[in-house]
């Protein structure tokens, strides 16, 4: 089925999103066309807006819209201690417990030689940097409890060893297989609470 140009431009955008299938595609090209103009306009708008306007902290590599990010600039926070997770959004999720009062570092992904993605593709570089520049004596990792997050942890572990920082892995009874930004406030706080040295 052939349909209009600026359509068929519509469902290509949104099948080069994740999880998004032609069939999906197809369906929210057709909910934008029933959307009022002015909700369609926030929407680009708001997709621009971010996409321009949003950066990665220099220090955490959280996304933020200062540099260095709100977190970092918390002078109330304790930078000694780093929790490295893989996506803003496990960030997000560990702040919501309230527990943890330190600083992040964000990877933006976890090692997979599977999908090819090593080392250098995540921001491990950037996280060895400040090891060397700041004064940090725990590294907390709450990467996924699947197999790129252990893998990534164990690896982080490892390179890390030289330094002589205290390496913690947060505790299992999170779901297996199961990503950290799914998991509730005090399966978090309490797998938090119960890490155990790496
Ligand atoms: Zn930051």
């Amino acid at each position: 089925m052939y349909y209009p140009e600026p359509i068929a431009k519509l469902i290509e955008g949104f099948t080069k999103l994740p999880g998004i299938g032609p069939k999906t595609a197809t369906r929210l090209a057709f909910f934008v066309l029933k959307m009022e103009e002015e909700d369609v306009l926030d929407l680009g708008k708001a997709l621009v807006n971010a996409k321009r306007d949003l950066l990665f902290c220099s220090q955490c590599q959280n996304i933020t819209d200062t540099d260095p990010c709100y977190l970092c600039n918390d002078k109330a926070r304790d930078a000694s201690c780093i929790c490295v997770v893989q996506e803003p959004k496990d960030l997000i999720a560990m702040e919501r417990t309230r527990e943890f009062q330190g600083a992040y570092h964000v990877l933006h992904g976890a090692i997979s030689p599977m999908e090819g993605i090593g080392p250098e593709d995540i921001r491990l570089p950037e996280l060895l940097k400040r090891l060397q520049d700041e004064q940090v004596q725990e590294l907390i990792l709450a990467t996924n409890p699947n197999i790129e997050g252990e893998a990534t942890a164990m690896y982080i572990s490892r390179l890390v060893k030289p330094f002589g920082i205290r390496v913690t892995r947060i505790a299992h009874g999170l779901p297996v297989g199961g990503d950290l930004e799914y998991a509730d406030e005090v399966t978090l706080t309490k797998a938090l609470e119960g890490r155990r040295e790496l």
